[in-house]
């Protein structure tokens, strides 16, 4: 099943065409998007007898005005992982980390597809991820059950400000991380059965101009997706509605010879596999 965000409402794009959640429920669920995590089980059953599962298109977003939010737009928590590509560590100047390293970004960075983030001082670096959003209660997971706690992936760009995220006697990674616009997410979200392997997606980055930053898979990551849950999980509960950033591939701006960082006018282009591309301009 895939789930947009539609102009502050929660849509299903079915196989025949999209579907107003709230209106097709009669109210039961919706229609802000962030009001059916805490019903997830509940409403796949109900999705499932209206029909509404299965594969749609992964069609680009309408360009009729439309506003395309964040999947979950307002989670309780965000948790994001750093080093968790082996190339990536390794252009970071890292070695292998032996457990996941989480900040978070906070909730107020929070936003949607093709929508512009201003650019603050300083020196602003791209990092494409897979996103997982939590579907169900999950407090000390086994990572053999960690899958079934989870809504569906969706795109996300952890948008840093190296300066800031590198000031001071230890980096301080998440505030850095969080300026306004800065955790962009979507366009859609997809739930793990749509997936031949959901542990197993080509992951990439570009500029709107055509320069292909970052291409990967999931697979590379130090720390899967079931790995973090349970490492997560074992310490804080997760919550319906939370967003796992899952980290990003080598490519970074910082780690390039010369260094490159984001100008207003860049478009980034932000893929992953049976999702879809989240498109973010960034502006003065
Ligand atoms: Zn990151």
């Amino acid at each position: 099943m895939r789930l947009a965000n539609i102009d502050g409402r929660l849509v299903v794009r079915a196989p025949d065409g999209p579907v107003d959640v709230a209106e097709a429920s009669a109210g039961r669920f919706g229609p802000a998007p962030q009001t059916v995590y805490a019903q997830w089980d509940a409403f796949t059953v109900w999705a499932g007898e209206k029909g509404l599962g299965g594969p749609a298109p992964a069609a680009p977003p309408a360009t009729d005005g439309a506003v395309w939010g964040a999947p979950s737009p307002h989670p309780a928590q965000v948790f994001a992982i750093g080093l968790n590509y082996r190339d990536h560590a390794a252009e970071s100047g890292f070695g292998e980390p032996d457990s996941a390293t989480v900040f978070t970004k906070f909730a107020t960075s929070v936003t949607g597809h093709d929508t512009p983030v201003a650019l603050p001082e300083g020196k602003v670096d791209w990092e494409a991820e897979l996103v997982v959003v939590i579907g169900r209660h999950c407090h000390r997971a086994a990572r053999e059950e960690a899958w079934s706690y989870v809504a569906g992936l969706t795109v996300g760009q952890d948008l840093s400000e190296r300066e800031l995220q590198l000031a001071g006697p230890a980096p301080q990674f998440s505030l850095g991380k969080s300026y306004p616009g800065f955790a962009p997410t979507g366009p859609e979200l997809v739930t793990p059965d749509e997936f031949a392997d959901p542990d197993d997606l080509e992951i990439a980055c570009a500029l709107e101009s055509g320069d292909v930053l970052q291409k990967s898979r999931t697979s590379n990551m130090i720390f899967g997706v079931p790995e973090l849950i349970a490492q997560l999980s074992a310490v804080c509960p997760l919550l319906p509605g939370d967003l796992i950033f899952t980290g990003t591939p080598a490519g970074v701006g910082m780690a390039r010879t010369p260094q490159r960082f984001l100008s207003p006018g860049d478009v980034l282009l932000t893929t992953v596999e049976g999702i879809g591309t989240l498109r973010t301009p960034l502006t003065a």
